[in-house]
């Protein structure tokens, strides 16, 4: 019997070590719930790092015994691993290359070493599991030489890989000392799968200038074996987002937030803490409007959530202080005693208040400067029963592709948001319904059960094309 093996720097539970013991919590985010049916079947299994260091042998043991009760295989990393690889190659690294800020790049041979072990042990984990049948799933930027690293070790094996965030231009690209050797190691797949159009004509374009491989049609020609390259734009849960949206936990919590906003109009922006979120270029925006259109005063606040992230870093550390400043200098310029302009709260919430947000919301302010996918965005459409409600999306986040009845802007252009957020907020009711219906649509149908089934079917297809190729 074939199995198929996930595998991703983090599993779908963290393990925390309390005052109590172990605690092992399963996360709620859309890929571990998109692959939830996958790995839990039959004799499938999820392998990557449960999220707490351990040095006792019998509490590795524990923990092992434990996440394979639930199909987990857990990679055991270091503190050292998490800081060279995760945080320091991972993070440091591809992350802002990967997102076109590759000022903030460091370039760190111990980094590279540290991201080539870690790797190879991930592969190590991964063989001790895999037979020759069996198909294998690698996600995302922390893993991009696993491939290849598989590959070499078991040539016939099954091997997809998708990658989460963006793919850039081969000029990025071609400024990291180790492009190609990263290019090579996700070529040991049989199937590489991005969320564009965009991302993938990138991937070809590098592959094609650094290692001189053509292409067409998506296929890549190696000495060895041809792979294919295709767009599988993500999606989510849509039920989930649309029940909890109409629950009476979550009608609550939006009665309460609502009567709390004096009844001014509700416009949403959520993100975690990251600087190609645009967070500040947002605030700026805001802050334009209300001197542009004093009509607004009174009548509108900004709901601004920042979930706490890499906040060890130090440009994320700056960019929390930059946010902290200016919503303190706005809501100091413009408060009254009646109205607050942001309520501003860095935290993440529970689903449910999440859900009551989304449904009270009347405009979600989606606006990164780069985002792979972006399924904020998504997640608002999905609990909008009522159709009513503007998305506004940066025209650079992944889900633009598919949201083109959003509102779309160029994120740096302060003048384009400060009057999309106008428009939004004076758009008829007629329209409202008509632009949240077509995106429904969508984003129902394309949605995270869906976009698994995609990619493992076309990874079975792109396997028996080699066969009948060779
Ligand atoms: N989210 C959350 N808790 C919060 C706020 C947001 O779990 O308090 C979730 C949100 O529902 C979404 C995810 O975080 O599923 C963010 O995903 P997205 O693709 O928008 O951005 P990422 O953080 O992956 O860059």
């Amino acid at each position: 019997m074939s199995r198929t093996i996930i595998i991703s720097n983090r599993l779908p539970t963290k393990v925390q070590r309390t005052a109590k013991g172990l605690t092992f919590q399963p996360s709620e985010g859309g890929l571990a719930t998109g692959l939830g049916s996958i790995y839990q079947s039959g004799d499938n299994v999820w392998v990557g790092w449960p999220g707490l260091f351990v040095e006792d042998p019998a509490e590795e043991q524990h923990v092992t015994e434990q996440l394979q009760q639930d199909s987990m295989a857990p990679v055991f990393l270091t503190e050292a691993e998490i800081r060279d690889f995760y945080e320091g190659f991972s993070n440091s690294t591809l992350w802002p290359t990967f997102h076109y800020f590759s000022q903030y790049a460091t370039y760190e041979q111990a980094h590279w070493e540290a991201y080539v072990a870690v790797n190879e042990k991930f592969c190590q984990a991964v063989l001790a599991l895999a037979g020759p049948d069996d198909t294998i799933w690698v996600h995302d930027y922390q893993l991009l030489l696993l491939p290849e690293m598989l590959r070499r070790a078991r040539p016939e094996c099954t091997i997809g890989f998708f990658l989460h965030i963006p793919f850039p231009s081969y000029e990025m690209i071609r400024v990291l000392p180790w492009g190609a050797e990263l290019l090579q190691g996700m070529l040991g797949a049989d199937l590489i799968g991005f969320h564009t159009y965009s991302y993938m004509r990138h991937f070809l374009s590098a592959v094609s200038q650094m290692l001189g491989y053509s292409s067409q049609n998506g296929q890549i020609e190696t000495p060895s074996r041809t792979v294919l390259v295709d767009a599988f734009p993500m999606g989510i849960d849509y039920q989930r987002y649309a029940d909890a949206a109409a629950s009476e936990a979550a009608q609550a919590h939006a009665r309460t937030y609502g009567a709390a906003m004096h009844g001014a109009r509700v416009v949403l922006s959520i993100d975690r803490l990251d600087y190609t979120k645009g967070i500040s270029l947002r605030l700026r925006a805001f802050e334009e409007l209300l001197h542009r259109y004093p009509k607004w005063h009174e009548q509108v606040s900004l709901l601004m959530i920042v979930v706490p992230s890499r906040d060890q870093v130090a440009q994320y550390a700056a960019l929390k202080e930059e946010i902290d400043e200016l919503a303190g200098r706005i809501n100091a310029q413009y408060s009254t005693i009646s109205w607050t302009p942001i309520h501003y709260f860095y935290r993440s919430l529970p689903f449910e208040e999440l859900a009551a947000l989304y449904r009270l919301a009347d405009v979600a302010l989606v606006t990164p400067v780069r985002d792979g996918m972006n399924l904020v965005a998504k997640e608002f459409v999905a609990s909008k029963a009522d159709q009513r409600g503007v998305l506004i999306l940066s025209e650079r986040a992944g889900a633009a592709q598919e949201l083109s009845d959003a509102l779309l802007i160029n994120p740096t252009d302060t003048n384009q948001l400060v009057e999309a957020m106008h428009e939004a907020l004076l758009m008829p009711e007629e329209e409202q319904v008509l632009r949240m219906t077509h995106m429904q649509t969508l984003v129902q149908q394309y949605n995270v059960f869906a976009w698994t089934e995609l990619f493992l079917n076309r990874l079975t297809y792109s396997k028996i094309k080699q066969l009948t190729l060779s």
